[in-house]
């Protein structure tokens, strides 16, 4: 049977998608499956790793079904996934011992704190790329294999196997016989040494982790074993694995060093790739490893911003003024600045470049002349100016200036916000035809490695843009809008919780 599709799977932190692919690099089908969090105590972000599989299982069964193909002739499989969130299970049973621990749960915030202040910190960073922080797996897995009876022991004997949520599903989907994960995964464990990718000694010692549990680090775009054939149907090759934000940057043909995509969902996440250099950030950005379709190594400088469309979220389900997401963009350009109101949404603090786990948001410059509609707009520049940000460090890092930023995400959508990204940048921002990269990176990384593409080149090719938004503001109006922005900051950062 001639190999006619690619799957990808795309297991997001609140959906679960699957899409199939042709030749030309567009997509024939999706379906998805939404899931729920559970938050059992204040900051606290965990999920059923069990429901996350039969989820992801239905989403791949419906998009073969519906599309009528038969799984013997899907060529590979890929799959992406919401980094850092780790499940850890019993190698025999095949059950999770604990919830899955997702990324965006702070429960480990007071052990980061005092590795931070302890001797280790900075030997940590420079190996790993990262910052100590709840957000990484590592200071997670420690706290499962603490707070679960008999764990490290039973890791230690071999009975419990670790993963993020891309190993997890391909452990399930290889019928329990691959127990792989890729280098993007790993390197946003705190347990990689990020310049030869292997897992490393001194952090295993630091977190406590007995290497029995970890899965093999694999290439991002290599067969590392096949589907089961009763799952699926048909054993189908495992060839590609990235992390979602790796994976949207090769969704968006970002593969040589200096391009940069940044991704507009619930928060934002800008990666610049670095080829096969390994830039440590002077600007309080993290480096990590890119999804390369080759066995060369290659990096990004990325940086992220934790509340972004979620601040579009708030105003629609929390102050209620407005009816849909993107009617954001209609009143926005409904008046013709925001008047001198600054909206910083620093609901969880602020991440790159400011870390500052106790900024709270702040709405300033309000005048009796303020409307809803000035809050909006506020709310949209807030984006593009933490974009802005991140940007700035990375072209500091780089030491080139970003002329061309390539943009995806739910809020990519918003007009205004791009061209207000445009302006706010100096910088050429260019929207593609198929902004379901993460998906799409997926399946490119399986694809090359079956032989079912032949090269980034060829991938590139299918690349299309859908728009393009040119700076149009003098250089003046950007620095008094940015300097507005930078006092805002400031008082989003100079927030102190009253005394009792
Ligand atoms: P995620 O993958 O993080 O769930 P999505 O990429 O699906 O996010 O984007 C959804 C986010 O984008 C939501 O926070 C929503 O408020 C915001 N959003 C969606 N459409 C628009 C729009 N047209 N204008 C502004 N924000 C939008």
């Amino acid at each position: 049977m001639s190999q006619q599709h690619i799957l990808s799977l795309d297991e997001g932190t609140s959906s679960a998608r699957a899409a199939l692919y042709n030749q030309q690099g567009a997509r024939v089908a999706i379906a998805s499956r939404e899931f729920a969090s559970q938050y059992p105590q204040p900051g606290w972000v965990q999920q059923d790793a069990n429901e996350i599989w039969r989820l992801q299982l239905e989403a791949a069964t419906e998009v073969l079904q519906a599309s009528w193909v038969d799984a013997r002739s899907v060529a590979a499989v890929g799959i992406t996934n919401q980094r850092e969130t780790l499940v850890v299970w019993d190698r025999h049973t095949g059950q999770p011992i604990a919830p899955a621990i997702v990324w965006q749960c702070r429960r480990t915030a007071a052990a980061c704190a005092a590795l931070n202040a302890g001797p280790d910190r900075d030997w940590i960073v420079k190996r790993t790329g990262l910052v100590i922080d709840p957000y990484f797996t590592g200071t997670k897995l420690q706290w499962l294999l603490d707070h679960i009876p008999d764990a490290r022991a039973r890791g230690e004997a071999g009975d419990l196997l670790f993963g993020n949520i891309d190993t997890w599903l391909i452990w399930k989907l290889s019928g329990g016989k691959t127990h792989v994960t890729d280098l993007t995964n790993a390197s946003r464990t705190l347990l990689m040494d990020l310049a030869t990718g292997q897992w490393d000694a001194d952090l295993l010692r630091v977190f406590d982790v007995p290497p029995a549990m970890l899965p093999r680090i694999a290439r991002s775009s290599e067969v590392v074993g096949v589907s089961s054939g009763d799952i699926l149907g048909a054993e189908i090759p495992i060839a590609g694995i990235a992390g979602d934000q790796q994976a949207a940057t090769a969704g968006q043909a970002c593969f040589s060093p200096g391009m940069i995509k940044n991704t507009y969902g619930t928060g934002c996440f800008c990666l610049l790739h670095t080829g096969g250099q390994l830039v440590h950030s002077s600007n309080r950005l993290i480096t990590t490893r890119a999804a390369s379709p080759t066995a060369q190594p290659q990096y990004a400088l990325e940086g992220s911003v934790f509340v972004a469309g979620a601040a579009i979220q708030w105003l629609r389900d929390s102050l209620g003024i407005l009816p849909a997401a993107p009617a954001s963009q209609h009143m926005a350009q409904s008046v013709p600045d925001a008047a001198g109101v600054y909206f910083v949404p620093a609901f969880v603090g602020l991440g790159a470049p400011h870390w500052d786990a106790d900024a709270r948001g702040v709405i300033s410059g309000l005048t009796r002349g303020a409307t809803a509609a000035h809050i909006v707009r506020a709310a949209l520049e807030s984006i593009a100016f933490q974009s802005r940000e991140l940007v700035d460090a990375q072209s500091a890092d780089a030491g080139t200036p970003i002329t061309e930023m390539r943009v995806d995400g739910g809020a990519a959508s918003n007009d205004f916000l791009m061209q207000f990204q445009a302006d706010i940048l100096n910088c050429r921002i260019v929207r593609p035809a198929d902004t379901e990269t993460t998906a799409l990176g997926a399946a490119y990384l399986a694809g090359l490695a079956v032989g079912y593409w032949q090269s980034t080149e060829e991938i590139a090719s299918f690349w299309r843009a859908e728009r393009v938004f040119e700076p149009r503001i003098a250089e003046s109006e950007r620095t008094r809008l940015f300097d507005g922005w930078r006092d805002a900051v400031a008082r989003a950062r100079s927030h102190r919780e009253p005394a009792h």
